[in-house]
């Protein structure tokens, strides 16, 4: 519920990322940053509140830097304020890095790297990550993208990551595990975003990141992209995206959730429509027959959700129990693993979700499933 956006190129990436932020605002957030590689270093300026703001405070780094990437966060770890926001940095000022997601184990991770001397200002997760990957840079002396490797072995939870390093200027390292990473490639320069709009009218041609996978992205060379689990290198097919920039803007809407809000009860008609046919009771799943006789045996649906998916859940409630006459309920993916649930083989198990909280709604299905629910 938060976004990355990136730039490494031939033109000024401020722009790119401001402009990128604002795209993705949708997704909701509290807080924004960014962090622009320049001669000097890092310029750097984050702050609570909206991409405006973010404006407002860092027009200052408008000044020709070609690389750097920004972040919207949506706070899991640690109140919204300027110092939880993102990016991060490590204690030698030499990494920076941006996530949307969760460490899950940040605190025992924590933990360790205050008994290897290291110093925390921020409340989130993410500041342990950064701090982690400089660990591993010093202690085995590695590039960027193997210490990021090694820290990612580390790190239990769900990710869109990025990274800068002032020893490494002129790349960025991208990782992905249950948050979503597009990477765009135009002529001599390249876009990281967590879905396309920030740089539809620069380029259409992309190709997303797999859970797992993460990249390195340097002028001049093809982007390597290997398996964060065993340094496997893996290919993509780039593909030519089929969205257009209307197709993104507001519609008239002030805000692009509003617009997403109105929408929803007929796209929800129309999808319900489509996809399920309701006659005196039965539910026809479109596509999906073999399953049918598990809806018809169906004793409930249990729908798992954060967020706002808990509210589209909430929604998909209200829709099944009218029109299929089977008992919905819809659980906080957060709270599920927690309370040992009663759940039966003759449940069903719907989860929905978005990105940060991901983590939760993936655990909850797995209890689910071992619970013997259809998921
Ligand atoms: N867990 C991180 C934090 O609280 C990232 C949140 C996000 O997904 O924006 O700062």
């Amino acid at each position: 519920m938060c976004g990355i956006v990136g730039y490494l190129g031939h033109r000024k990436a401020y722009p790119i990322i401001i402009n990128g932020l604002k795209r993705l605002e949708y997704r909701g957030y509290d807080s924004a940053g960014l962090v622009l590689m320049e001669k000097e270093g890092f310029g750097l300026v984050k702050t609570k509140g909206k991409v405006s703001d973010l404006e407002e405070k860092s027009k200052y780094l408008d000044n020709g830097s070609t690389l750097g990437v920004g972040h919207t966060r949506w706070a899991t770890h640690g109140e919204p304020n300027d110092v939880n926001s993102h990016p991060h940095m490590s204690n030698d000022g030499n990494i920076v890095l941006v996530h949307n997601g969760i460490i899950e184990n940040y605190d025992s991770l924590k933990t360790e790297l205050q008994q290897n001397g290291f110093v925390f200002h921020s409340e989130t997760d993410t500041e342990v990550l950064v701090n982690l990957i400089q660990y591993f840079k010093d202690k085995e002396n590695l590039n960027l993208t193997d210490a990021v490797r090694y820290a990612l072995n580390e790190a239990i939870g769900a990710y869109a990551i990025a990274v800068l390093s002032k020893n490494e200027p002129g790349e960025i390292v991208v990782a992905r595990l249950g948050s979503p990473l597009v990477i765009g490639i135009g002529d001599n320069e390249f876009f990281i975003a967590s879905d396309a709009t920030p740089f539809l009218e620069f380029t259409k041609e992309a190709f997303y990141l797999d859970d797992g996978e993460m990249a390195t992205i340097r002028m001049g060379e093809e982007v390597d992209i290997r398996k964060i689990k065993d340094n496997l290198s893996v290919t993509h097919t780039v593909q030519e995206l089929k969205i257009n920039l209307q197709q993104i803007e507001k519609g008239g809407f002030e805000h692009f959730m509003l617009k997403e809000i109105y929408e929803q009860p007929k796209s929800i008609r129309d999808t319900m429509r489509g996809r399920l046919l309701v006659e005196e009771g039965i539910i026809k799943m479109a596509g999906i027959w073999d399953y049918q006789e598990k809806f018809l045996n169906a004793k409930r649906i249990i729908i798992v959700a954060c967020g706002t998916s808990y509210h589209a859940g909430l929604i998909g409630e209200y829709l099944i129990e009218d029109l299929a006459r089977i008992q919905v309920e819809v659980e906080y993916a957060s709270e599920f693993r927690y309370r040992n649930p009663i759940i039966s083989s003759q449940d069903i198990v719907i989860a929905i979700s978005q990105s940060g909280e991901t983590a939760d709604t993936l655990a909850a299905l797995k209890l689910a499933k071992e619970k013997r629910a259809f998921i």
